[in-house]
């Protein structure tokens, strides 16, 4: 136990403060008024004991405490007195023929003065012992490793099953092999199976990551270790490292097990980005690539991490032997929506009218806590109306006003929002599909999806990347205007939906001109070297200025031309399209998602071919 750190705990909380005081200054003086002696002077003591006035004495090495005899005591209250004891060879052959009862030994006394000092001292330790277990309560089934922020969690048993978690099947089949792996890993390893190390859950917040994490531990029932990146941020320099080497070691100790690293981009921030260097995290971060590369999966440790914003994340970190699968937790669709509600709804008596269909009908964009919430909300109603079974009109008003609590949040998106976005992902694939070259589209969406999971294959920086031809990047620009343009073409106006789009047309056409050396005007020259990958460096910064002003204005306007010529281009080709670009987003406004087959068959002829119901 840290004494040090209950003390300082103590000291916050004034009544504990008080009853310490109290007991140290207290408990003495409690026990030596008991009998509040009067004292005496030795020759007083020698002459009433000598006039059998005395009834009780017990005499320590340098005091004499004693009882008078009823009848000495003449009407004073106690009858107890002190004395100092001298040096006289008769006193207890004189005690003896009175018949004074000696009752304590010299040591006995000495215990008594001591046992005075110990209690207080034990009473403090007691008083620090009920604290410090009231502290520990609250964290109860958990093993806190270590007293600094970061803790590092274990829970033995998970009860969380698969069962638990709902609309995210595709995941589930990603973590099988996982959880077999963690049942048996000695199979897998005579086999000589590849195993992933890491696995890294991406997705917005509430999507159920560390749900499925738990999932993952409780049905290969093996010991779960959590951790979260954020909590390292604060800490001094050296401690997280340390803080990683523990959670390794202890994680060893118990394998097979999982280790579950939360929020792993506040931890794995690419190095030296940012306005400052950070020196903590940077020493956490390279102690944790040093333990990821120290292990083999085959020691049966392995590691989930958890984000939602990978592009930020160290280049390091997402290297084979590191978190080199990456699964994307995105926001449930429909049926999704509708199993994450059952799951939640097991709890709760549902009425005959609790259509919970309808209720997944009305959540777009929700993830799985917003609707884990919504039961939770409608559950509290139905007691606040002391009725019996949740109804539709309980959950519809939760529903409501979680919505307006998200809204705030800028979460969902109103229907106005909706219909914009609609157009403006109809624009970008109506695009896409004009140009014959260009990938495949595979699915649509207008649920937000702050990382879609094209979008961040997209992102990852891989060699053939920039093996791109002029009229690749041009396209690639031209798609990403694509949902500008629908916008303007359909509102007449643009919104601010599609800044991220224009960032990176933008980021691409300067990269064509001074990276890439394709713009005729300035000539076949690069004035970039060593360039980071272009989603990982702010946008717009020139960062390496080896040119003047005026060559700046040009690349200026040549990144402008570029841009110009495919916003000309994009919107001459979506012109003729924008019958089909308003059925398109009225098809996509009823289905939330459109497959490319799907959007194939619109481009074609017009309809859609049918499909079971909404079975994605
Ligand atoms: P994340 O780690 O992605 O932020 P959590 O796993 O912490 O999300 O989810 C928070 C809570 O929301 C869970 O404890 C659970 O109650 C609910 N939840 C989230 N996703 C799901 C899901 N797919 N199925 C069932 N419940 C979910
Ligand atoms: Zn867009």
């Amino acid at each position: 136990m840290d004494l040090n750190r209950l003390i300082k705990k103590a000291s916050s909380k004034p009544w504990i403060m008080m009853a310490l005081v109290g007991a140290f200054f207290l408990i003495p003086s409690l026990i030596a008024s008991r009998q509040n002696p009067s004292t005496i002077a030795y020759s007083d003591f020698k002459t009433a004991v000598l006039a059998g006035e005395v009834e009780s004495v017990s005499v320590s090495r340098t005091f004499i405490h004693g009882q008078m005899t009823s009848r000495a005591r003449k009407g004073a209250k106690s009858g107890a007195f002190e004395t100092l004891r001298v040096d006289d060879d008769d006193l207890f052959r004189d005690l003896k023929k009175q018949g004074v009862k000696v009752t304590g030994l010299p040591e006995s006394t000495f215990l008594a003065e001591a046992f005075a000092w110990i209690l207080p001292i034990l009473i403090v330790f007691a008083i620090l012992r009920f604290a410090s277990q009231r502290m520990g309560q609250r964290q109860s089934g958990f093993m806190t490793i270590g007293r600094s922020k970061a803790r590092i969690y274990m829970e033995k048993e998970i009860e969380v099953s698969f069962n638990d978690v709902a609309g995210v099947e595709e995941v589930k089949e990603e973590l099988v092999e996982v959880i077999e792996f963690l049942q048996a890993p000695e199979k897998f390893t005579r086999i000589g199976g590849h195993i992933p190390k890491g696995v890294l859950l991406i997705g917005p917040p509430g999507t159920g990551k560390t749900l499925l994490a738990k999932a993952v531990a409780g049905e290969a029932g093996v010991p779960f270790f959590s951790i979260s990146g954020s909590e390292f941020v604060e800490l001094f320099v050296g401690v997280g490292a340390s803080r990683v080497r523990d959670l390794f070691v202890q994680a060893k100790s118990k394998a097979p097990c999982i280790i579950f690293i939360d929020e792993l981009d506040a931890l794995g921030k690419a190095r030296g980005i940012g306005p400052a260097v950070h020196e903590e995290r940077e020493q956490t971060l390279n102690q944790l690539l040093v333990e990821m590369d120290g292990f083999d999966s085959r020691d049966g440790v392995i590691l989930i991490g958890a984000t939602n914003r990978p592009e930020i994340l160290d280049p390091a970190l997402l290297r084979a032997g590191r978190f080199d699968r990456h699964v994307v937790v995105g926001r449930p669709y429909k049926a999704g929506r509708l199993e994450i509600l059952k799951v939640h709804a097991r709890g709760v008596t549902l009425g005959p009218d609790a259509d919970l269909e309808v209720i997944a009908a009305m959540t777009v964009g929700f993830v799985g806590a917003d609707l884990a919430n919504i039961i939770n909300e409608a559950a509290l109603l139905t007691v606040r109306r002391e009725k019996e079974m949740v109804g539709l009109p309980e959950l519809q008003e939760a529903v409501e006003r979680i919505v307006g609590g998200l809204e705030k949040k800028n979460r969902v998106l109103n229907p106005m929002e909706k219909d914009r976005v609609a157009h403006h992902e109809i624009g970008h694939a109506l695009m896409a599909m004009s140009i014959p070259s260009f990938d495949t589209i595979q699915k649509i969406s207008i649920i937000p999806r702050g990382i879609a999971a094209l979008g961040y294959t997209l992102q990852l920086p891989t060699e053939d990347r920039f093996l791109m031809t002029r009229s690749e990047l041009e396209n690639k620009i031209a798609v990403f205007l694509g949902g500008r343009v629908a916008e303007e073409l359909i509102y007449r106006e643009t919104s601010t939906g599609a800044r991220d789009d224009l960032l990176k047309a933008t980021d691409i056409a300067r990269s064509m001109v001074k990276a890439y050396g394709m713009s005729d005007k300035l000539g076949q020259i690069s004035f970039e070297r060593d360039r980071r990958p272009m989603d990982l460096e702010a946008p717009g910064s020139s960062s390496s200025g080896e040119y003047g002003a005026e060559t700046a204005r040009e690349i200026d306007s040549e990144v402008r031309r570029i841009l110009e010529e495919q916003h000309t281009r994009v919107t001459e080709t979506l012109r003729v399209k924008t019958d089909l670009l308003r059925q398109g987003a009225r098809l996509l406004l009823e289905k939330e998602t459109l497959t490319g087959m799907e959007l194939q068959a619109l481009a074609t002829d017009g309809v859609l071919p049918s499909r079971a119901h909404s079975a994605i």
